[in-house]
């Protein structure tokens, strides 16, 4: 497509109703429909989706996009459905259509109508679909939440390795990778595993500057520690993540009998109750859930003014996404996670029982976290340099937002050798 055929932003208003563009969203939408591969890294919440959906309704042809929950395709396909009088505009694939349904998406795409085809990385593998697709007008492929084609992601699935040798046979249309997991080893296996080292990349800053970061060590009072700091943010909307489901449990008990509204929340509760205790929070019935990492996918809660980790996460890239959800609204985000050896340990012994090569990633992400704690340089410049992104921890946006920089550490080894 022809780029000065058609004006970008005339397109965004019309479809979504926006003024301007966020982020770097022009110059990938640009990138998209001028053909070539793309590749996009952008924080959650940094507005990816339209960066394939706004080139997806302008170019003729449908779009194929890989997504790998259905209920995050399902919320998609209602949006897009949305703008639009025609129904057939966006459809997802997967196997819980019936045979009239799939009759139905493929006259759509063959007439034209479909701009956006969603489906689970499964289903693209399906024979008779590969055949169908290979038939008519595609316009290009996009690969959301691509770190899953990964197993140093947080959600390696391994349907995503055979995706590009599935592209391939589809035909030879541009593909375009996004993902918000920002580290370079990732990005490597994306790049790698999609064979588009020649893509156009894009990414945007990680840097929350409003969200301060802490470590505490971990005691036997992290209770009342966490009770003294919740009732410190008094009212206040946060988020306390347990590495296990009976943990979880204690700790909403514990803050529970202290007069703190608190609702616990993980995959052992059945669905009723975790949609509840999801939607307590959301609406403000409660101020604190206890959770495992369960809690979290696509949650976009605005205020949420802290998450606390009470034990470790295993990676610094988990970290970061979960304490992602604070702050959303640029307002306080304060981010506090509890240290201690033994919960390495502890984590490591879960790690024992998997297959070699898991263990040997798993411990490599943990050691970074463990830096991290026990780092006394600033826990902003550490965290995006294992994004591999530069920090100025003088002049950059949200420097003086950890307890490293705001209360130096006196060296304590030092120290000690000085008393020897
Ligand atoms: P990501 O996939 O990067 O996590 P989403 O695509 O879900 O982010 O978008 C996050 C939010 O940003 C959505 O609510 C979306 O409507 C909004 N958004 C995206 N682009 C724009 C824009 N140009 N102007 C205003 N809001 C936008
Ligand atoms: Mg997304």
């Amino acid at each position: 497509m022809n780029l000065n055929e058609i004006d970008i932003h005339k397109e965004l208003k019309k479809y979504f109703g926006f003024n301007q563009f966020k982020g770097l969203q022009e110059q990938v939408i640009k990138s998209i429909i001028t053909q070539n591969n793309t590749f996009v890294i952008m924080p959650t919440g940094g507005g990816k989706s339209l960066c394939y959906q706004l080139p997806a309704l302008i170019q003729e042809g449908t779009a194929i996009v890989v997504s790998p929950l259905i209920a995050l395709m399902k919320n998609q396909v209602d949006a897009i459905r949305s703008l639009s009088s025609e129904n057939g505009i966006a459809h997802v694939l997967n196997s819980s259509l019936t045979k009239t349904e799939i009759n139905q998406v493929k006259k759509d795409i063959t007439s034209g109508i479909t701009k956006l085809l969603y489906v689970a990385p499964e289903s693209l593998t399906k024979e008779e679909y590969v055949e169908f697709l290979q038939n008519v007008k595609i316009s290009f492929v996009a690969i959301d939440e691509a770190h899953c084609i990964s197993e140093w992601g947080h959600d390696f699935r391994p349907e995503y390795r055979n995706l590009k040798a599935i592209i391939k046979l589809i035909g030879d249309v541009p593909v375009i990778g996004l993902t918000a997991t920002a580290t370079p080893k990732v990005q490597e296996d994306i790049l790698k595993n999609l064979d588009m080292s020649d893509a156009t990349t894009f990414k945007a800053s990680f840097n929350r500057p409003n969200l301060f970061y802490e470590v505490r060590t971990k005691t036997k009072n992290i209770e009342s520690d966490i009770i003294r700091f919740i009732k410190q943010h008094k009212g206040k909307s946060g988020i306390i993540y347990c590495l296990s489901r009976k943990k979880v449990e204690e700790i909403a008990g514990v803050l529970q009998v202290n007069g703190i509204s608190a609702v616990p929340y993980h995959a052992g509760l059945d669905a009723k109750t975790r949609a509840k205790h999801q939607d307590m929070f959301l609406m403000e019935d409660v101020d604190v859930v206890v959770a495992t990492i369960a809690f979290g996918m696509g949650i976009d809660k605005p205020d949420v003014r802290f998450v606390i980790h009470h034990d470790i996460p295993k990676s610094l890239e988990s970290y970061y996404q979960e304490t992602g959800r604070g702050g959303r609204d640029g307002g306080e985000g304060h981010c506090l996670a509890y240290y201690s050896y033994k919960d390495v340990e502890k984590l490591e012994k879960f790690m024992s029982g998997k297959p070699v090569a898991e263990q040997e990633i798993g411990f490599a992400l943990l050691q970074e976290v463990v830096a991290y704690a026990e780092t006394s340089m600033s826990r902003r410049k550490f965290l995006l340099h294992y994004f591999g992104e530069e920090f100025d921890s003088e002049t950059g946006d949200g420097a003086d937002m950890d307890d490293n920089v705001r209360n130096p550490k006196t060296k304590v080894e030092a120290q000690d050798q000085v008393k020897l």
